[in-house]
């Protein structure tokens, strides 16, 4: 859905937008004590990307703001244009400058859509129990560092938290902040916003090359980490398991210490 999505509305700008008359659409932007607050909050914007976060969708503006999607049980999007009629139950409808039309058809009106600042995004409950998928390459750096000032938590501890994201586990959390130069216990929410674009970027780097030896198998222990697949990328760790070992950037040894009973590998160098 977010795909598609992606493909047919990313790059288009808002030229119009329309919450239809009936009660049952203000009900869709319930949010919004005004159709006029919810529209003059699209027209003129571009549409810069999507990104999926649980059942919600973000399409994200060029201003920054947000058009916050939920489908609920029966919500869709439809495209069309102006010679179509429209389907019954349409509630939203947002035209483009390069012809063409979104349409929000929802028959029972459980879905949503609203307009949010990133910070106000930040606020939405519902949007702050969903972790992360740092796979998922379309989710914002911004969005990343409103998510970590929220849970003011040790580094390792929160890149390890299921709830938080899924799929680092313990190996690639080092690896990660180690690329991010951060130290395992660095609190969260004192990262500056240069150390979260560092951050951000060390996780999809470390990601990518992991999928690209496909996962990581010590000799030592039966963990995969991420993939269940044997792979290569052990012989690419930077400091996982090389406790003694020189650091590759810095040849300082590399240390190891337990960290709520795993084993935390980091360049006291490197790492502050
Ligand atoms: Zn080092």
């Amino acid at each position: 859905m977010r795909r598609d999505l992606e493909k047919d509305v990313v790059g288009r700008k808002v030229v119009r937008a329309e919450v239809r008359s009936s009660k049952n659409a203000m009900r869709i932007i319930r949010r919004h004590a005004k159709r006029k607050e919810f529209t003059d909050r699209l027209v003129g914007r571009k549409l810069a990307k999507t990104e999926r976060r649980g059942k919600y969708i973000l399409l994200h503006l060029d201003n920054g703001d947000v058009l916050v999607v939920h489908f609920g049980m029966s919500g869709q999007f439809i495209r069309g244009n102006k010679r179509q009629a429209l389907p019954p139950h349409t509630h939203v409808v947002i035209d483009f400058q390069q012809g063409g039309d979104l349409r929000y058809v929802d028959p029972r009106t459980f879905g949503e859509m609203f307009v949010a600042t990133p910070d106000e995004l930040g606020k939405v409950k519902e949007l702050q129990h969903i972790a992360i998928d740092p796979l998922d390459h379309v989710f914002t750096w911004h969005a990343f560092g409103a998510a970590l000032a929220e849970r003011a938590s040790k580094m390792k501890q929160l890149l390890m938290d299921q709830k938080f994201m899924s799929g680092l586990g313990n190996i690639y959390s080092d690896e990660v902040l180690f690329a991010a130069g951060l130290q395992h216990d660095r609190m969260s929410d004192t990262l500056s916003s240069q150390e979260v674009r560092r951050l951000y970027r060390a996780l999809q780097e470390v990601l990518q090359e992991a999928i690209r030896f496909r996962g990581t198998t010590l000799d030592d222990e039966a963990y995969v980490d991420l993939f269940g697949k044997p792979g290569e990328f052990q012989n690419e760790l930077k400091v996982y398991g090389r406790a003694g070992q020189p650091c590759r950037r810095c040849r300082t040894p590399i240390q190891a210490l337990k960290v709520s009973g795993r084993n935390a590998y980091f360049c006291p160098q490197c790492q502050s």
